[in-house]
């Protein structure tokens, strides 16, 4: 029996099942990388009476939605944040496994996506980006792509424009208002993105980053009219940018330039 004899929407649901399973882990580095505390050892815990949690407690989605969102022993609040994020990445991976279908450049993207997830909502709540996550992340794209997609030369263009341009940008706002705009984190993430997804792609990350920050940054203003001082978290629209960038990149440009 080979994985063509089981049908698609079987598969799909495989895949999404271990997507959720992913997804559980994947909350464990958003809670604990920003603490630098280890993401294997030790099992999960509840985060206020310190009780360890049983498998029962450990499923995806279901044993939030079983628990009512609170901790069994001390009846503590658990975000939604968990389930969200679980059946965000089950999601992802049954979408990617029927979009990509099996192969070198489904795992490229997946890990891709899964750093994305981490990163974005690290950014959100705490407004920095491991390098735990973005340094690895950049020697695994570039590997990835002597196997798929882009192929190691855009890689590892894409490494330095993707560095090189937030960095540029970042200096440059830096002389012109003495002031930090863009951490180094942003920078390394995007040349993470870079060496995934190739030089074309990581430009085209830059522009729907920016342009999605931008948006919602003056909505925030008109909202709140608060200073434009209320940092953004600029590495979660990279995110969103790069998952956009990653699924319908070569669309979108071909449609863009198609407009000339
Ligand atoms: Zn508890």
């Amino acid at each position: 029996m080979t994985i063509e004899d089981v049908p698609a929407p079987l598969q799909i649901a495989f895949a999404a099942a271990f997507g959720a399973l992913v997804g559980s882990f994947l909350n464990v580095c958003i809670y604990r990388l920003p603490l630098d505390k280890s993401v294997v050892w030790p099992a999960s815990a509840c985060p206020y009476c310190g009780r360890l949690l049983s498998w029962y407690e450990n499923i995806p989605v279901l044993s939030w939605l079983a628990l009512r969102a609170r901790c069994r022993t001390c009846a503590a609040p658990i975000g939604v944040r968990y389930p969200i994020i679980e059946a965000l990445t089950a999601t992802m991976f049954g979408f990617a496994w029927w979009y990509y279908g099996p192969g070198v450049l489904l795992a490229s993207r997946l890990v891709l996506g899964c750093a994305l997830i981490v990163l974005f909502a690290i950014d959100l709540e705490h407004q920095l980006l491991p390098n735990a996550i973005t340094l690895p992340g950049i020697i695994v794209g570039v590997v990835f792509s002597f196997f798929a997609e882009p192929g190691w030369m855009a890689s590892l263009i894409g490494v330095l424009v993707g560095a090189g341009v937030l960095y540029g940008v970042a200096e440059v706002y830096y002389r012109v208002r003495h002031e930090e705009g863009l951490g180094m984190g942003d920078v390394k993430m995007l040349a993470m993105i870079g060496a995934f997804l190739g030089w074309r792609l990581v430009l085209l990350t830059l522009v729907l980053g920016s342009f999605s920050g931008t948006l919602v940054g003056l909505g925030v203003l008109l909202l709140k009219r608060e200073s434009m001082k209320y940092a953004l978290p600029f590495g979660t629209f990279l995110a969103l940018g790069a998952i956009v960038a990653a699924v319908a990149g070569d669309p979108i440009i071909h449609w863009y330039f198609g407009l000339y």
